[in-house]
């Protein structure tokens, strides 16, 4: 089978971790920072904080900003659930702008036009998740503008993007943005097995989410209620959590960052020869809008039924059956059972369904061979019997 991603570990990676297994400190020790200062240096944020995953990082980013009960967030539907399930987390109410059809971001116009809504109904969101889908940055500049007429804050779900530019720029580096997380799970760009990282400009941000992810606890004077006991002495500030990296994953994701600027320049190598080679399929491949160089996380075709002998679903397992592992991101959230059960209805995010009912993610990753890529075009056109 060849899988829709897989990580690409080599020598220097591992050789990495053993050297960590060797030294002092396995957790809480300097490659934790030595790996955040390398991530925010690379994003051109100032500050980087990591984590145990991208789901932790979401989390710690919306109490950091201040999601609580009564408070209100935005995001896609066309995302994982763990994007909005840490504002629900917090006790917070989440809700859902619908995608733009060609990116398949969240949409400019629908969010422009909810806010219209919202605003009259004074029930404008605290918080907006955009999800940087596949790999290419959202409308920053345009949703950084309607954050300052409305007066939201600003958490890029980036899982997919590290590594993607936005204007030239890095995303991360936080111009548009409050807050920014990326995830290192193995099927991402580049890993740490588990783990996630946020980066900031926001020096308050930064040490609030410092605290938050040990427990809530601060050795640092200047921020405690009164003088220290003595030099064992520490204060927990607020209720955190124990949401920390170990030294072992930062000494693999230091190697790999080294390598990020390959994975993605092979990863866009990729899906250059699929547009290639698919051009004559009919089939809806993958927009990139021009300001962005995408990371190409995920290289995504839709299905056109009324051009095609097969359902979608056909075309789906007859891939599977033929030794391609594609993949379908995302199942629309609102339509899972545990949102229905929230209130969210069936058919209330039309261009999110329309996209679930066509969309296939097809293998991309540094390590597809072009003969693995040929085979992927071959069997597709086979399954698609046109
Ligand atoms: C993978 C992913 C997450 C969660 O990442 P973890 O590191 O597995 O917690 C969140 N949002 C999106 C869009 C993702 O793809």
């Amino acid at each position: 089978m060849i899988p829709y991603g897989k990580q690409n570990i080599n020598e220097a990676d591992i050789n990495s971790v053993i050297e960590v297994l060797k030294s002092d400190f396995l957790t809480q020790g300097p490659v934790v920072e030595d790996f955040e200062k390398a991530i925010a240096g690379y994003c051109n944020a100032k500050y980087a904080v990591s984590v145990s995953n991208a789901t932790a990082a979401l989390h710690l980013s919306c109490l950091a900003l201040g999601l609580s009960k009564g408070k209100l967030a935005w995001t896609s539907p066309n995302t994982f659930v763990a994007t909005p399930n840490s504002v629900l987390y917090t006790g917070a109410e989440v809700d859902f702008v619908d995608i733009d059809p060609n990116s398949y971001n969240i949409s400019f116009d629908e969010l422009r036009k909810k806010l219209v809504e919202a605003k009259a109904k004074r029930k404008v969101p605290d918080v907006l998740l955009p999800v940087h889908f596949s790999g290419q940055s959202c409308e920053m500049e345009e949703i950084y503008q309607l954050s300052k007429e409305y007066g939201f804050h600003i958490i890029e779900d980036a899982s997919h993007a590290v590594g993607a530019k936005y204007n030239d720029k890095p995303v991360g580096s936080c111009e548009y943005s409050d807050l920014c997380v990326f995830s290192f799970h193995p099927v991402k760009i580049i890993t740490t097995g588990e783990g996630g990282v946020i980066t900031t400009n926001r020096k308050d941000l930064y040490d609030l989410l410092i605290r938050l992810r040990s427990h809530g606890i601060t050795r640092n004077p200047d921020l405690m209620t009164k003088e220290s006991d003595g030099e064992w002495y520490y204060q927990q500030l607020e209720l955190g959590y124990n949401y920390r990296l170990t030294e072992l994953q930062a000494a693999l994701g230091l190697s790999q960052l080294k390598r990020l600027d390959e994975f993605v320049l092979r990863r866009n190598q990729i899906a250059e020869r699929y547009n290639i080679l698919l051009k004559d399929f009919s089939i809806k491949l993958p927009t990139v809008l021009t300001k962005n160089y995408s990371s190409y996380h995920l290289f995504v075709i839709q299905i056109d039924e009324s051009k095609c002998k097969k359902s979608h679903k056909e075309v789906f397992s007859d891939l599977r059956k033929n030794g391609i592992g594609v993949q379908l991101h995302y199942i629309p959230v609102h339509t899972q059972p545990y949102y229905q059960s929230l209130g969210f209805k069936i058919g209330s995010f039309p261009a999110s369904e329309k996209y679930y009912a066509a969309a296939i993610s097809l293998p991309v990753y540094f390590d597809l061979k072009d003969s693995e890529q040929d085979k992927v075009v071959e069997t597709l056109k086979v399954c698609l019997g046109s």
